[in-house]
């Protein structure tokens, strides 16, 4: 029985209640675009050795806890400095989670350029900091004097640049990265969610600056299933973070798995490498569309802008055509107009850029 004295609206944070959870819609049948995920799987005969290793795990037994096999392969795979740690995370969304649990007292604030992932916005509001976006430039790169004005006035604990930047595929120019790096008072996390498309890291250079430490997840790589994200950096840092996280945070299939896919890597990087071919054709061909304007990316999406006040009218079209994509109208902002498609198999994009075009016809 619920009265005003025992109800939800009482108990739960304000900042909780103002929150929106996380809407991920259901594909149905439809081609999925919408996600970030890596459109192919294993070979057959890759996937009946993957079930062999996964028929020796001992479900009745927590699993590691410091995860040590698998962190050693990561570290090796991952090209992390040989003097650097890694913390394991459910995902890493988790991590992010963590950093801000490690840090987070009323007031203090957490920052990111705009537009940017949403989940830096929401675990900061969750875990009670203030969230500061940063505007971005026009094209969508990073402004070295806005963003240092912005830190010097709001004195951030983190700062969050998703390098590249979702959802604008944006890579920001390393020397402006570098400066924001040496004017932050705390914490910079560089999250190179889409390592696999793009030859830019800040990885090789953790050991140039003490505030510095660099995200990763597989799940762009082609394991989102898996959910497992590391965070590289200074053992300083992590071993205070590592203080936040739940024990056996990193479940027995997922280390089982997560091993033999990293045994097996050179898999994941041929259909990386397909993916970012692929992404070059999708880009010329939206390109040639009337009406539609490109931004350069270097994950595996693009964002694209559509004739103003058409995008809500277009994303639902796609839709009935069998297409999901992510519509970032509703986002607002600098987003107004713009849409975002994942890269996925060739005749999965041909789909889309078929429908695309009965659309804006
Ligand atoms: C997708 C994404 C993540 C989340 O990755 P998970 O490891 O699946 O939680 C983190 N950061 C950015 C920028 C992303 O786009």
């Amino acid at each position: 029985m619920s009265t005003a004295g025992n109800s939800p609206q009482r108990w739960i944070r304000p900042e909780v209640q103002a929150l929106c959870a996380y809407h991920v819609p259901d594909p149905g049948g439809l081609v999925k675009l919408d996600a970030m995920e890596n459109p192919y799987r294993w070979p057959d005969e890759l996937v009946e050795q993957w079930l062999e290793v996964l028929r020796k795990v001992e479900l009745n037994r927590y699993p590691d806890p410091g995860a040590q096999a698998l962190t050693l392969m990561l570290k090796q795979t991952m090209q992390v400095p040989e003097d650097m740690q890694l913390l394991l995370g459910n995902g890493s969304d988790e991590l992010i989670q963590m950093l801000a649990l490690a840090v987070a007292q009323p007031g203090r604030v957490i920052m990111a350029p705009d537009p940017t992932f949403v989940m830096y916005r929401m675990i900061a509001e969750v875990t009670g900091m203030t969230y500061q976006g940063v505007a971005l430039a026009e094209d969508f790169s990073l402004d070295v004097a806005v963003m240092q004005a912005a830190i010097d006035r709001h004195q951030p604990a983190i700062v969050f640049l998703s390098y590249p930047n979702n959802p604008t595929g944006t890579v920001f120019d390393s020397s402006a990265v570098e400066a924001v790096i040496r004017c932050a008072p705390g914490l910079v996390v560089v999250d190179e969610a889409y390592a696999p498309f793009t030859d830019a890291s800040f990885m090789p250079r953790l050991g140039e600056f003490s505030n510095l430490l660099v995200l990763r997840t597989v799940s762009k790589m082609g394991l989102a299933g898996l959910r497992l994200g590391l965070l590289a950096g200074a053992a300083q840092w992590l071993s205070e973070v590592d203080k936040t996280r739940l024990p056996y945070n990193i479940n027995v299939l997922t280390q089982a798995s997560a091993r033999f896919a990293l045994q097996h890597k050179a898999v994941l990087d041929e259909q990386a490498q397909q993916i970012r071919a692929d992404r070059g054709r999708l880009s010329a061909a939206l390109q040639a569309l009337d009406g539609i304007q490109v931004y350069p990316s270097e994950a595996n999406f693009i964002l694209f802008r559509v004739p103003q006040g058409r995008a809500d009218r277009i994303f639902a079209g796609l839709q009935e055509q069998g297409v999901l994509i992510k519509n970032l109208n509703p986002a607002g902002g600098r987003l107004q107009d713009c849409l975002r498609v994942t890269v996925g198999r060739p005749e999965e994009n041909q789909a889309f850029l078929a429908a695309l075009q009965k659309v804006l016809a």
